[in-house]
C-alpha cells in the first residue's frame, strides 16, 4: 500500500539525516505554498509511502509560517502516519512538540534518535517504559549511523496500516474539565480526531481556532475563567506549565542517566572555549582567516588550491574565447555573431562562472563547519552582538558565505527558522562585498589610495553597518515583525561530519551557482553586450560612445553628480554593467576609456580614476556599488527565497536607496575632511539623508511590544 507519511521533529534533531537515510535519491524539493520554505518529499526506500518533510518547530502555536506550514499538513492533509523525531540527548525539550502531536489524533511513531550517543554516555532509557507512558510506539535509532532504520519503517507501516491512533494527552482537576468543557462546545465544528488539539488551543486563545468556532470560546468563557483562578495565571502558561510538568514526569520514570564527569562532556569542555566571552570572536576570526586562505590565498606564501583552480578555469576560458574568436574569423562568421559569442556569452557567463572552483573550496569548508556543530557556535557567539540590534545571530552565516559570493549566500538564508529574519537576512547579504567587488575594491585603492588595506577593511565594515542599519529599520516594518526568533540556547553536541551531507550540500549550492550563471547571467550578458554594442538603429557600433548604453548613461549621469562623479557618464554605465557581474566595472571603464586590454585591478585606468573622481568621489562611487543592487544573479537568488517579485523588486529598490543615500553622506563627509570642492545639492542631500535616516533609526518601534512578549514566552 502506498501511504502519505510525514515527518515532524524540532530543529537540529538529525531530521534531515533521517529524511535521507529513510529517501535517498528519491527527494524532490519544492515550496510550501504561499511562503519560501523548502517543501521536500520522498519514498521511503523499500516501500510506496512518501515521505513529506515537515518544518523543524519547536511548538504547535501559530507563532511562525513553519508552525503554520506543519499544521495546516497535518490537520487539512491528514498524513496516513507521522514520524515524531525526537533528540534522546534532549527529551525535556523535545517531548514539548511531542505531546502536542499526540493530541492531533494523527496515527504515530516517536523515532527516538542519537541513541548512540545515549550509550556513548552511558545513559539507559526505558524504550516500553515510555511508549506506555506517552501511549504510541517508540523506536530507537541513529539516523547517522543508520541504526534502527529499518524497524522504523515496519512500524510506520503497521500503524499507517492500522490507523492505531495515539491516546491523546490526560491532564487533571479543573484544567481536565475545562478541556472537556471546550471538546463539547468545539462538537462538529471541528474535525474529530484532532478534537483535543483543538480544545486545548482554544482554552490557550489560538486566534485560528477561535476564527473556526467563535461561539465556542463565550460558551466555555466560565470553565477558563474558574481554572485561571484557580492557579493564578493565564491559560496558555497553565497549558505549557502542566505539559512540562507531565514531561518530568515522563522523564523521571523512563530515564536514567549515568553519573556525569565533573567536567562534562569533551563537547561541553569544547564549548567552554570556542563560546567563550572573550575568546570566542577570535577564535571564529581565526578559523575564517584559515578558510579563506585555504579558498583564496595567492601570494608570497604560494597559491592555495582555490585560487590555483580558479585561474586555471580562468585561463582556459580565456583560451576558450580566443579559439573561438579565430575560428570564427576562419570560417567569416558574421562579427556581431563573435561578438555575441565571445564578448556576450563567454566573457559574461565566463566571468561568473570562473569564481566557482573558490567557491568550491569555500562551501566545503563551511559546510564542514555546519556539519560539525561549529556554525551553531558561531551563531550563538555572534548572537550576543546581534541581538542587540534585534537581529539573530544565526543571519551571521549567511553573511560569511556571502563574503564568498551572494548567491550561495543568500540562498543560505533558508536555514534561518523565523520568517522574518529569513526575510532579512535575505535582502541584505549582498551588502557585504563578494569575490567579485574585490577586484573593484583594489581598482578603488590603488588608484586614490595608494593600495591601502584600510579601503578593503572599510568595504566590510560598510557592509556589516549597513546590515545592521537596515535590519533595525526593516524590523518597523509590518511584513518583518511579530515573529521574532527567540535562540534555542542548547547546542548540539559536535558529531563527525557525514561524508553523504556533506557531498550533497557542496553539490547543491555549486549547482544553483552554475544554474544561474546558465539562465540569468547569461541572458544579462547578452542584454548588456547588445546596449553596448548597438545604437538606436540597431545598427552594430565601432565605439561605446556611441551605443544606447552612452544615451542611457548621459540621462542617468546627473542623479549621481550629488555623489561626486562630476559630468561623467562613464561612471553610472560602469555600475549598470556590474549587475551582470561587479568586477565587468573595470572591463567596462576599460572599454570606455579605451584601454584595449585591461588587467585585472585595471591599472591602467587608475590615473583617470584619480584626476576624474578624487578621492571623495572614488570613495563614493565605491560605496555605492558596494551597497547597490547586486549581480542579476544574485537578484535571482534573491527571487526565489523571498517568493514574489514584489517582494523582490522592493528589496533591489531598498538597496539602491540605501546605497544612495550613504553614498551621498559618505563623499560630503569624507569630502569636507580631505577638503574636497563639493557642491550644494551634495550638501543639502546630506543633511537631508541624514535625517531621513536618523528618524528611521530612532522612530517608535510599533511592534515592540509584540516582539517582546513573544519573546518572553519562549524563554
Ligand atoms: P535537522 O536540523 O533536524 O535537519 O538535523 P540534521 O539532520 O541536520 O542533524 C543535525 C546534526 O546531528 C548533524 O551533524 C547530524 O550529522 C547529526 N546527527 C543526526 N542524527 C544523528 C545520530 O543519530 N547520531 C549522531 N551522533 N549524530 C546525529
Ligand atoms: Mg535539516
Amino acid at each position: 500500500m502506498s501511504y502519505t507519511i510525514a515527518l515532524a521533529g524540532n530543529p537540529n534533531c538529525g531530521k534531515t539525516t533521517l529524511f535521507n537515510a529513510l529517501t535517498g535519491a528519491s527527494q524532490r524539493v519544492g515550496n510550501w505554498p504561499g511562503v519560501t520554505i523548502d517543501k521536500k518529499v520522498g519514498k521511503i526506500h523499500g516501500t510506496d509511502s512518501e515521505l513529506v518533510d515537515l518544518p523543524g518547530i519547536y511548538s504547535m502555536s501559530p507563532y511562525s509560517p513553519e508552525e503554520i506550514v506543519s499544521r495546516n499538513f497535518i490537520i487539512d492533509e491528514k498524513p496516513d502516519a507521522l514520524i515524531n523525531i525526537v533528540d534522546a540527548t534532549n527529551l525535556e525539550r523535545n517531548l514539548f512538540l511531542t505531546l502536542q502531536l499526540l493530541d492531533m489524533g494523527t496515527p504515530m511513531v516517536v523515532a527516538l534518535n542519537m541513541m548512540d550517543m545515549v550509550e556513548a554516555a552511558g545513559d539507559k532509557i526505558d524504550i516500553d517504559g515510555l511508549s506506555k507512558d506517552l501511549g504510541v510506539p517508540v523506536v530507537p535509532i541513529s539516523a547517522a549511523k543508520k541504526i534502527g532504520i529499518n524497524d522504523l519503517v515496519n512500524k510506520i507501516t503497521e500503524v499507517a496500516e492500522s490507523h492505531q491512533k495515539p491516546a491523546p494527552s490526560r491532564f487533571s482537576g479543573t484544567f481536565e474539565s475545562a478541556i472537556v468543557a471546550a471538546e463539547g462546545a468545539l462538537k462538529g465544528k471541528v474535525p474529530e480526531d484532532s478534537i483535543r488539539f483543538y480544545a486545548i488551543k482554544l482554552l490557550e486563545g489560538d486566534k485560528d481556532v477561535i476564527e473556526k468556532a467563535p461561539q465556542a470560546r463565550e460558551q466555555i468563557a466560565s470553565a477558563i475563567d474558574a481554572f485561571e483562578k484557580e492557579y493564578d495565571d493565564s491559560a496558555d502558561s497553565i497549558i505549557a506549565d502542566s505539559r512540562y510538568d507531565r514531561i518530568a514526569e515522563v522523564v523521571g520514570s523512563t530515564v536514567k542517566r549515568a553519573p556525569r564527569d565533573e567536567k562534562g562532556t569533551l563537547s561541553d569542555r569544547i564549548d567552554r572555549i570556542v563560546t567563550n566571552r572573550w575568546l570566542g570572536i577570535p577564535i571564529f576570526i581565526a578559523i575564517i582567516a584559515l578558510i579563506y586562505f585555504i579558498a583564496m590565498y595567492d601570494g608570497a606564501w604560494g597559491t592555495s588550491p582555490g585560487a590555483w583552480a580558479t585561474g586555471w578555469l580562468n585561463d582556459w576560458f580565456g583560451e576558450l574565447g580566443e579559439n573561438v574568436a579565430a575560428w570564427c574569423e576562419d570560417n567569416a562568421v558574421e562579427p556581431w555573431l563573435t561578438g555575441l559569442l565571445v564578448d556576450g556569452i563567454i566573457g559574461g557567463v565566463g566571468a561568473v562562472l570562473g569564481f566557482l572552483p573558490q567557491m568550491i573550496v569555500l562551501f566545503l569548508c563551511l559546510v564542514i563547519l555546519e556539519e560539525i556543530g561549529y556554525m551553531a557556535r558561531v551563531a550563538f557567539v555572534m548572537d550576543r552582538v546581534f541581538r542587540y540590534f534585534g537581529l539573530s545571530g544565526k543571519s551571521f552565516i549567511p553573511l560569511l558565505v556571502g563574503t564568498g559570493c551572494g548567491i550561495p549566500g543568500v540562498m543560505a538564508s533558508r536555514t534561518i527558522e523565523s520568517e522574518s529574519d529569513r526575510r532579512i537576512t535575505a535582502m541584505t547579504v549582498t551588502f557585504m562585498p563578494c569575490g567579485a567587488k574585490l577586484p573593484v575594491i583594489a581598482m578603488i585603492a590603488g588608484a586614490l589610495f595608494g593600495g591601502s588595506v584600510l579601503v578593503g577593511i572599510y568595504a566590510y565594515v560598510l557592509g556589516i553597518c549597513t546590515v545592521i542599519l537596515t535590519g533595525v529599520i526593516m524590523k518597523k516594518l509590518k511584513r518583518f515583525a511579530g515573529t521574532p526568533a527567540p535562540f534555542i540556547m542548547e547546542l548540539p553536541p559536535y558529531h563527525a561530519p557525514q561524508l553523504f551531507n556533506v557531498a550533497k550540500a557542496v553539490f547543491d549550492r555549486a549547482w544553483a551557482f552554475v544554474k544561474k550563471a546558465g539562465t540569468i547571467i547569461l541572458l544579462s550578458a547578452i542584454l548588456i553586450w547588445f546596449l553596448c554594442n548597438y545604437d538606436f538603429s540597431l545598427n552594430m557600433v565601432e565605439s561605446i560612445n556611441d551605443s544606447i548604453l552612452k544615451w542611457v548613461g548621459d540621462g542617468l549621469k546627473y542623479l549621481f553628480i550629488p555623489l561626486g562623479w562630476g559630468d561623467n557618464w562613464e561612471f553610472s554605465i560602469a555600475s549598470i554593467t556590474g549587475l551582470v557581474a561587479k568586477e565587468n566595472l573595470i572591463a567596462t571603464m576599460g572599454t570606455m576609456f579605451g584601454i584595449e586590454e585591461i588587467s585585472d585591478e585595471g591599472e591602467e585606468i587608475w590615473d583617470i580614476l584619480a584626476t576624474m573622481l578624487g578621492s571623495a568621489g572614488a570613495i563614493s562611487f565605491l560605496t555605492f556599488n558596494l551597497l547597490c543592487a547586486p549581480c542579476f544573479a544574485a537578484i535571482g537568488a534573491m527571487h526565489r527565497e523571498l517568493g514574489t517579485w514584489k517582494s523582490t523588486g522592493f528589496a533591489v529598490a531598498w538597496q539602491c536607496v540605501i546605497a544612495y543615500l550613504i553614498s551621498v553622506i559618505v563623499y560630503v563627509v569624507y569630502g569636507s575632511i580631505v577638503g574636497a570642492q563639493i557642491e550644494t545639492i551634495s550638501y543639502v542631500l546630506c543633511i537631508i539623508n541624514i535625517a531621513v535616516l536618523v528618524y528611521l533609526v530612532w522612530a517608535r518601534d510599533p511592534f515592540r511590544q509584540l516582539n517582546k512578549s513573544v519573546e518572553e514566552e519562549v524563554e
